[in-house]
Parts: structure tokens; sequence; C-alpha cells
């Protein structure tokens, strides 16, 4: 899954609500204190893309916003409706002309510290006047978003793809299944230019797998084993566990892991820096000639569920032997974690009958709403089709397949045909492999020229709060996003993050495609993200309309303005 877009980015979490957060925050799921919440400069807990990048929500970090956001959302009702759909925009129109969005939505950047970079400081340059006349929006984005908001066809379609298909890895029946399910309806909707291009993805097969605890006393673990690894011997392998909280105290113990299993438990800080353990882990330890990894799940918080994802064994050095890994929870790292204090040399069993198949023939889905003046410039907006082989692929990500798919829908429906082309593309195999984003780009090379905006939604779905726009967008390009944006001030989704990313779009990205990623509320997002989780239950049909009712006013809005963003 691409990882949703931070609450706060900081490197350095600066905002005077910090201690709040560091209340909040300073235990994890199992009650272990977590490291870094110790005091007013540390890096914010809540941070999702890495700590590498100047928090610019100085003054108010938005956590506890997002708290009562919630709270409202959960009270989401009629009266609220028609507050959103009527009163709303007439207030809005009635109201004197905004000022120009960088002294509105700017973010504002953390105040100077002893001793900090002044590079980290530097304020964002100013942007230009907006060319979009959101005025002459305002009436369509209001039947957009009433449109959405009591609309249950995204709903009822994710039921489907859930229940009825299930999840979908790559290589699977289930996955050929659900794109030539969603192509069919596509159809049915009556939707431009809908047709699959095929993909070949990579076949991982899990097989069975278990995980035993068999010294100092007898035990089952439960766990997962990770996405692209390989197997054990038929018989398993036995060895001596070795725990590690980070990369130093492998780094430390270096030769003295060779012939044992390393389990790193390494405590959730943000998603980002958290889940290069199960990214880059097995292979650091194979370095020192471990002979299998076990990897604490990447989650904020457990009742005993392991998250599975891929790892990515050094292609840079071959040498290096690929060694099998998995995912055990919380609560299995934490009791290793105090066998190993006492001495007690945990062992572990760990068999895997993870493999490679021939890679599989899949496809991209794709579907249109042909601009009615400029149909070769292309908006396109998308998620992806395939999943983990767990769970139902609910939030991760049926919800942003259906998000997009029923944004066209809509606008169809509503008979608004905008200037340029929006395309839905429901990428496959991005979870182990991206190798639909990467077909895209290939097949689509020569268009990219008139790709003008490429937005995925791959971060669940909860309450929308808006955008991340690439931070390579062009200044002019900003600020008419982020005047579109306005028009979603009603349903409170009008935020743009200073950046924003996706794994599917980024083949298209790196060949100068404008980006953004669609961004929601999703505090607890991590706790079933890649589990047996992540199902249809979890989805909150109100949240699923205003994330439609969100994507369809920016893509709309975005593909019909008289100037190209
Ligand atoms: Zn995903």
């Amino acid at each position: 899954m691409r990882v949703p877009r931070n609450i706060c980015r900081g490197r350095a979490c600066p905002c005077p609500q910090s201690s709040e957060i560091k209340s909040r925050a300073s235990q994890d799921g199992q009650g272990q204190a977590l490291p870094l919440q110790t005091g007013r400069d540390k890096p914010c807990p809540y941070s999702r893309t890495g700590r590498d990048k100047p928090c610019p929500y100085s003054s108010k970090c938005i956590f506890d916003q997002f708290t009562e956001d919630n709270l409202a959302v959960q009270r989401f009702s009629a009266p609220l409706l028609v507050i959103v759909l009527v009163i709303v925009p007439i207030l809005a129109q009635q109201s004197t002309p905004q000022p120009a969005p960088q002294s509105v939505q700017q973010p504002s950047q953390p105040p100077a510290r002893q001793g900090e970079a002044v590079a980290a400081q530097t304020p964002p340059a100013p942007l230009p006047p907006p060319r979009v006349k959101i005025e002459e929006y305002r009436e369509r984005a209001a039947r957009i978003i009433g449109a959405a908001l009591t609309s249950d066809t995204a709903y009822r379609r994710l039921a489907w793809l859930t229940d009825r298909i299930g999840n979908r890895l790559g290589g699977s029946e289930s996955l050929e299944r659900a794109i030539a399910w969603a192509a069919s309806e596509m159809k049915r909707d009556g939707l431009d230019n809908v047709h699959t291009e095929k993909v070949m993805v990579p076949h991982w097969v899990r097989g069975e797998e278990s995980l035993e605890l068999v010294s100092p006393v007898r035990k089952s673990l439960t766990m997962l084993g990770l996405g692209n690894s390989v197997g054990t011997p038929a018989e398993g392998l036995t060895a001596e566990a070795v725990v590690v909280r980070n990369f130093d105290e492998l780094e430390a113990l270096g030769e003295r892991v060779r012939g044992k299993i390393v389990v790193y438990n390494a405590p959730f800080t943000t998603y980002g820096a958290t889940v290069v353990y199960r990214g880059s882990g097995p292979s650091r330890a194979a370095k020192y000639g471990a002979v299998a990894a076990i990897v604490r799940s990447v989650t904020p918080a457990s009742l005993q569920s392991p998250h599975t994802g891929s790892l990515r064994y050094d292609a840079d050095h071959p040498e290096i032997p690929k060694i099998p890994a998995a995912a055990v929870t919380i609560e299995g790292a934490e009791l290793l974690q105090r066998m190993q204090e006492r001495g007690e040399h945990p062992r572990l069993h760990l068999k895997m009958g993870a493999h490679f198949l021939p890679d599989a023939e899949s496809a991209n889905v794709i579907a249109e709403i042909k601009g009615r003046e400029k149909p070769e410039e292309v908006v396109v907006i998308g998620g992806h089709i395939d999943s983990w082989d767990v769970g139902q692929g609910a939030h991760d990500d049926g919800s942003g397949c259906l998000i997009t798919w029923e944004t066209v829908r809509l606008l169809k429906a509503l008979g608004l045909r905008p200037r340029r082309t929006i395309r839905v593309v429901l990428f496959t195999n991005e979870e182990n492999g991206a190798r639909g984003g990467a077909g895209y780009a290939a097949a689509h090379k020569s268009e990219l020229k008139d790709h003008i905006l490429a937005i995925e939604s791959d971060s669940g779905v909860f309450r929308p709060t808006g955008f991340g726009l690439s931070e390579k967008a062009t200044p002019q390009a900003r600020a008419d996003f982020m005047e579109i944006a306005k028009l979603l001030a009603g349903i409170r989704a009008d935020r743009i993050d200073p950046d924003g990313e996706g794994t599917d779009i980024g083949p298209i990205v790196r060949e100068g495609v404008t980006g953004a990623s669609f961004n929601v509320d999703a505090p607890r997002y991590f706790e079933i993200h890649h589990t047996d989780a992540d199902t249809f239950d979890k989805i909150n049909p109100q949240d699923l309309a205003a994330c439609v009712a969100t994507m369809a006013v920016m893509a709309y809005v975005v593909a019909d303005m008289p100037d190209r963003l």
C-alpha cells in the first residue's frame, strides 16, 4: 500500500500541543514506553512519512483537531447534511472574496530553535494568484457533493468486491475475477473507453506457514510470512532467536547473529520509519549470517494480529543470501524480548512454504469520462485493485478503487462532462511488485505530456481531509489546486498538504506528471493494514461517500477549468 499522508510531517514537532501528543502517545498498544516522545522537539509519533522534512504545522498541530473532527463525523446526521449542502454554499457565496491562498492555506513554518539547521526553516515561496474562478463551480460542486453523499453505489460495490470476490493478491484467480467484474460493471455504467491493459505480475504463493517457540517453553506464535519471502526447507528450520530493538543493536552484534534467527522488535513510531525493518531487515540480518528474520508487525497496536507486507532483498548485493522472513505480533515480539532479557535464549522453529510461480497475466482496468473540448488532456485518478492475501482488501485498496470509479460514474450520471478527460485506473499488483503502475507508464509513455494531474487514493476510507500535492508542482498549479479545494470546505476536506505521492502513480510522476495523494484522517489505519482484519465491516459508508464527494469535486474542476493545471 501507499503510506497515507501524514498528520504532522515534523522531523521535530514544535507545536504547542506537543505535550498533549506526548501524553497520548507515550505508550504503544502493549503499554510499552515509546522512546521518541520525550519532549517538545522530538519527532511527532503521528507523522507517517518519516522524519526527514520540517514540520509545516508549527503553530497548530492538527492531531487534536482531527480527534474533534472524528467526533463530529460520528454524529454526522441529516441536519448536518442540510447545512453542508444548502447553507454552507449559500454563506460562502455571500462572503467577501477570500484572500490569496498563500495567506490562508500555506502551511506556516516552525519557529527556529537553537541548534537547528536554518535550511529546514526556509519559508515556502509565495504563490501567484489562482486562475480558476471557483464561484463558477460552486453550484456544480454542491450538486456533486449532494449526489455523492446520498448514493450508496460505491458502498454496495465495495461490499461485492470484498465479500463475493475477497482478497486479491497478484497471480490469484480472485484478482482476475475482480478485474473482469470491474470492467464489466464500468461498461454497464456507460463509461467511455472501458478496457483492460495486460500486465505480467509476480506470482508469490504463501504456502503453509507456522512459527513455534520450542524453548524455554513450547508455544505456537501467531505469524504471517512477509510477501516475496523465500520459504524454509520443507521440514522448517530451528535456531536460537536474537532479539534487537533496532539496526544499531544488530550492527553491534555483527557476526554473533550467525546461524541464528534475528527478531526485530522495533516499536512503531511512524509507518515510514518503522517499515524499514520489514523491508530491508531480512537482508541486513542475512549479511551477518542469520538464517531467518522475524519482524514485529508494523502497527501501533495489536490484538494478536500479525501484519504482512513486502520485504525487499538487497538487489545491490546479490551475494547476500535470501533468508525466509515473517511478521509476528507485538505480543509475540515482546515475549521473545522478555525471554532474552531474562537470559532464557528462546529457540524458534520456523516453517514457511512460500515460493514463486512463473509470472502471471493480469491487467490494469481503465475507464473514462471523455473530455468535451480537450479529450487528449487527461486527469488520472486511481487506486489498486490487488490486495494482500489476507483479510478482504477493503481499505487497502478496494476503497481507493471505489472512490475513483464512483467519481466518474457520478459525474456521468449528473451529466457533467468536463473539458478534459478524467481517466480511472485500477492498478494491478501494487502490493508485491508495483507492476501495474510501471505497466501504465510504459503503455502511455507518449501521452504523458498531456497527463495534467494524477491522483492516487491508497490510504483507506476514513474522513477525507483533502489532498497532498507533489512538492514538484508548479506554484501556479498549487495556487489553483488550493483554490479549488475551497469548494470542499463545507465537508471539511479542503486541506492541501505540501507533498503527495503514491506507488502506482510513481512511475508517471517520475516522468514529469504532477502527482497528488488523496488524504484521509486515519489515525487507526495501521492497526488493520495488511491483516486479516482489513474487512468490509471496517468501512464507514458516510466516510466513503464523503471521500467520493471530495475526489469528484477536485477531479472535475481540475479537468474542467479553462486553464491547464
Ligand atoms: Zn495499498
